[in-house]
């Protein structure tokens, strides 16, 4: 496994895969760790993630900049990043008991209630999106249930995966808790099979999020998926275009455009499309774009160059297709074997074109025009992806009925970028997964709800 920096195309590292027999041993392993962690108390597993929090602070610019290095995120962003990731471990340090606690149900019993037990070794396989978030948002609630983990990090983040092994060995947790398996995809059907593993969560694409699913679903292990998104972006006739246009710029490249949750689909009802384009275009335009380890840098290099010309691609099969190219649609003339691509904004998207459809998972906008807001709603709707969607408007009330009543996904914000936040659950619908992160219900997932009936 090979971590190139997308900035200048050059080697990192190379990392040696671990054979079948020892990805076997580091999750035998793990098994008999988790053994005498689940019969440790709440208040020792919220230290040791409260120090996994002081850990993750203490080192957030070294961490930033080993993801700046292997996947192009500007450092701001990656410090951003691992804040958010200490504070995950402190809500689920000072709110998992309670998310956790027996719950008594009135029966004719002496005593019935439910007890919430960890389920054992789940195999996290995350993507390099966001190489430490995905893994936290996962890690931090599991093993406070009382879980352990192993990690199959993408592949061209195995330096960032192997940081957060250290960070969790740094913050003192038992050894073997939580440990990666430096692993290619192909191997992570043998690692489902193997009886210790309990449970499967994968954070990725829907592609990979099917295969896996097949998988642990043939060997009967539950899964949570948190799959691609399309989120769609509806501003209405009264909507602040000012404000609005600001938030679908920053939501659409955020992370170099590679966020599940970005604004990808950008439905305009007439009265306002001209008006909000030619905003949009010029604040899309005003980002600066260079090498993520300078501090003025807002938008960086996409993950892999492969990935920057599967996008580039479908920029043009789009175009072909009889879309609008009205900003960027090139890659830019840096030097070095960059993975760069302009920020890009293509009109006139309709049904029957291929972004109708995918996901576009990089720095371009497709903007939908809608005779009204019935319309805007039905294209928004009309999607295989359910993750998130906000609807700008000055009506907070009907921007409320909207987002609660008429989005279909897991996410429907009013006047505000979807973002995920420790204390609301996170996931999606349709093809974009099932199951939740985040919040009391991120919790409860891998877990064994069980009854307990005395009578
Ligand atoms: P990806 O190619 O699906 O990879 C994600 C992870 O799955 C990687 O560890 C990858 O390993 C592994 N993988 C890929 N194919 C697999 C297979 N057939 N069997 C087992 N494992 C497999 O996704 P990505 O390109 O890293 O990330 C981008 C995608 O993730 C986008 O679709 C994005 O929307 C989605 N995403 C979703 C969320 C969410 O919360 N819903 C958050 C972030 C990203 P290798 O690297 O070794 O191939």
């Amino acid at each position: 496994m090979i971590s190139v920096n997308p900035t200048s195309g050059k080697t990192i590292k190379s990392y040696i895969e671990d054979t079948e027999k020892q990805v076997q041993v580091k999750i035998e392993k793990t098994h008999n760790a988790w053994l005498k962690w689940k019969e440790t108390r709440f208040s020792v597993r919220a230290e040791f993630l409260r120090n996994a929090s002081a850990v993750l602070l203490k080192r957030k610019t070294e961490l930033a900049t080993l993801m700046a290095k292997e996947m192009g995120k500007p450092l701001s962003a990656g410090i951003a990043e691992i804040e958010k990731c200490a504070g995950v471990c402190d809500f689920y340090a000072s709110n998992g008991a309670n998310f956790l606690k027996d719950e008594i149900i009135a029966t004719e019993a002496s005593k019935s209630y439910v007890s919430f037990q960890p389920l054992g070794v789940v195999l996290a396989v995350m993507p390099w999106n966001f190489p430490f978030w995905q893994l936290f948002r996962f890690l931090a609630p599991a093993l406070m249930a009382g879980n352990a983990g192993v990690l199959k990090h993408a592949s061209n983040v195995s330096g960032c995966a192997l940081a957060i092994e250290e960070v969790i060995k740094e913050a003192g947790f038992p050894k073997d808790v939580f440990s990666v398996l430096l692993i290619n995809s192909k191997m992570v059907k043998k690692a489902i099979a193997h009886p210790f593993i309990k449970a499967v969560t994968l954070t990725g694409s829907t592609e990979a999020g099917k295969q896996v699913a097949q998988q642990a679903g043939f060997h009967l292990k539950k899964t949570v998926l948190e799959l691609g998104g399309s989120d769609p972006y509806l501003v209405l006739a009264d909507a602040d275009l000012e404000q609005a246009a600001e938030i679908c710029m920053q939501s659409r490249l955020i992370n170099n455009g590679q966020s599940c949750i970005a604004a990808k689909r950008f439905i305009l009802v007439k009265e306002i499309e001209k008006d909000f384009l030619k905003i949009f275009i010029k604040k899309m335009q005003s980002k600066v774009t260079g090498d993520p380890l300078e501090s003025q840098t807002q938008l960086g290099p996409m993950a892999r160059k492969d990935l920057r010309d599967e996008l580039h691609q479908q920029v043009m099969d789009n175009i072909k297709a009889g879309a609008k190219c009205v900003l960027g649609g090139v890659i830019p003339d840096f030097k070095g074997d960059h993975a760069f691509y302009s920020p890009t904004i293509l009109t006139g998207i309709k049904k029957g074109m291929p972004a109708f459809e995918e996901e576009i998972f990089g720095p371009v906008a497709l903007v939908f025009s809608a005779k009204d807001e019935e319309e805007a709603i039905k294209i928004a709707n009309d999607s295989p992806f359910g993750l998130g969607a906000a609807v700008f408007t000055a009506s907070q009330a009907r921007g409320e009925e909207i987002a609660s009543k008429k989005l279909n996904a897991g996410s429907c914000f009013v006047n505000s970028l979807v973002k995920s936040d420790s204390r609301l659950p996170f996931g999606g619908i349709n093809q974009s997964g099932y199951g939740r992160e985040l919040s009391s219900f991120g919790i409860r997932e891998f877990v064994n709800i069980k009854t307990v009936y005395v009578k």
